[in-house]
């Protein structure tokens, strides 16, 4: 290899470490990241040298191997854009929080907080505590504990109060929830025992006393939050299954899924079970989500009877389920939001996009439009402004739909590769469009893009890049 070969030419890891800007890069990032880049780099081009390519100028060299640290350094977990229609999108991260939310649990992580201390006699005190009383005062339950999430709260509940006994719950309630919760199995690994009453269409009283025997521990309802059995249907009422569990000194206990501490017909939404509901029908306890429509953080809410719940925070695994200060203090700031009503719509974010009417979403549609059309004036698609209907997510209303507004862009011809190509260029921006495709149709529901930022949408629209595969 002789002097004037590029290989020899290529500069050395050490040399480049010299550098000024490497340097700034090493600063910031850690040389043993900048090295693993520039070395990367540094064989991806002697391969192409090895192919006849050509030596890359130093300066960009140096712009490459910039562009590849931060690449490699910048965080996984970024904010996105949520077109996609489903308001609460368990993939996007449910609700997001208030504001009042953020403050709060900026704080709680920066500092040193009184989490388990009280203040007031200056002992240990139960993390449970710092919302405890705001839970009850906006329930009317006597007593809550908090967990990590529903899944956990039923979890738990079932471990601590029906451990080796049997659980009895109608066949039309045994769900799926994304992912791994599905009731029986959950059944089984609380170590309760499962016994399924009546039919997938119609459960009665008589299903369910028939049941009973001495082995029972409780008798369970589950909201059935993600689908909805129609047609020739029977469910036994709440109070009912709760006397009959009450005439033999059990408890009734009710997942409510999502569960919301408000009437959301008062926001023009269909109605939905509340917590309170739950316990005027006379649950004796009642769980559900704090980041589907109750917009907290993750996290899971037992409420209810005040023996059960300390049964329950005696177990054991309540500590392997225990939420961290940073939850529990955005739990009570969101919380707290619930004492005025009248504002919440404002405040608490999923609320409002779902509360947000159509003429609205219109209204940001045909502000956008005009954007969208520019951005991808060199592709053959039509773009062009479309009535929606967004969903609430999350299980909760499955059959309900929003009526909303968005953009649609449909291929010319029969090429629907491109939508394909402008969904992933979409996903590729500084901060990723979902969108979804439906019927040869790339949708953008504009239902959850916050109008204060529509000119951050906008202004990365500049660096829209669709891949021409057609
Ligand atoms: C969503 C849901 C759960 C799980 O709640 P997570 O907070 O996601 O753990 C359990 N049961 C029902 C009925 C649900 O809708």
């Amino acid at each position: 290899m002789n002097e004037r070969s590029p290989f020899a030419q290529l500069p050395s890891v050490s040399r480049l470490l010299e550098n000024a800007d490497i340097q700034a890069l090493v600063h910031e990032h850690g040389q043993a990241t900048v090295v693993h880049q520039i070395r990367g780099l540094l064989d991806e081009i002697r391969k192409s040298l090895a192919d006849g390519g050509q030596l890359p100028a130093t300066e960009q060299l140096l712009q490459t191997i910039r562009h590849s640290v931060i690449a490699h350094t910048r965080p996984r977990l970024r904010p996105v854009f949520n077109l996609t229609g489903t308001v609460l999108h368990t993939n996007l991260g449910r609700a997001p929080l208030a504001d009042e939310a953020v403050d709060a649990l900026v704080l709680a992580a920066r500092n040193p907080c009184a989490l388990e201390y009280d203040l007031e006699t200056g002992k240990r005190g139960d993390r449970d505590d710092l919302v405890e009383k705001l839970i009850c005062e906006l329930t009317g339950a006597e007593a809550a504990t908090v967990v990590n999430n529903n899944a956990a709260a039923v979890f738990l509940l079932l471990n601590t109060l029906a451990r080796d006994r049997k659980v009895v719950v109608s066949r039309g309630e045994l769900v799926e929830i994304g992912g791994a919760f599905r009731i029986p199995d959950v059944m089984t690994s609380a170590g309760a025992r499962l016994v399924e009453v009546g039919t997938t269409n119609r459960t009665h009283l008589r299903d369910f006393e028939g049941a009973l025997d001495d082995e029972t521990a409780m008798l369970m309802k589950v909201h059935t939050s993600n689908y909805s059995i129609q047609g020739f249907t029977h469910t036994v009422p709440e109070a009912e299954l709760a006397s009959l569990a009450h005439a033999q000194g059990l408890p009734f206990v009710i997942d409510l899924g999502s569960g919301t501490l408000v009437n959301l017909e008062n926001w023009g939404l269909p109605h939905e079970p509340t917590a309170q509901e739950g316990l005027a029908a006379g649950a004796d306890l009642v769980t559900f989500s704090g980041d589907k429509l109750l917009g907290g953080p993750q996290a899971g809410l037992i409420v209810g009877r005040k023996d059960l719940i300390a049964t329950i925070k005696r177990n054991p695994l309540k500590r392997a389920l225990r939420v961290s200060k940073i939850t529990l203090a955005a739990l009570e700031a969101t919380l707290r939001l619930y004492r005025n009503p009248q504002r919440l719509a404002e405040r608490l974010l999923a609320l409002g996009q779902l509360a947000r009417s159509q003429s609205d979403t219109q209204a940001a549609a045909e502000r956008l439009l005009p954007h969208l059309q520019t951005a991808l004036r060199k592709h053959s698609v039509d773009i062009e402004i479309a009535p929606l209907r967004s969903q609430i997510g999350s299980g909760s209303l499955p059959i309900e739909r929003l009526d909303s507004a968005g953009i649609a862009i449909s291929p010319r011809g029969k090429k629907v590769g491109i939508l394909h190509s402008i969904e992933a260029a979409l996903r590729a921006l500084p901060r990723p469009v979902i969108g979804r495709i439906e019927n040869d149709r790339l949708l953008l529901d504009l239902r959850c893009l916050p109008r204060d930022q529509e000119t951050e949408f906008i202004v990365q629209l500049e660096q829209l890049k669709v891949a021409s595969r057609c």
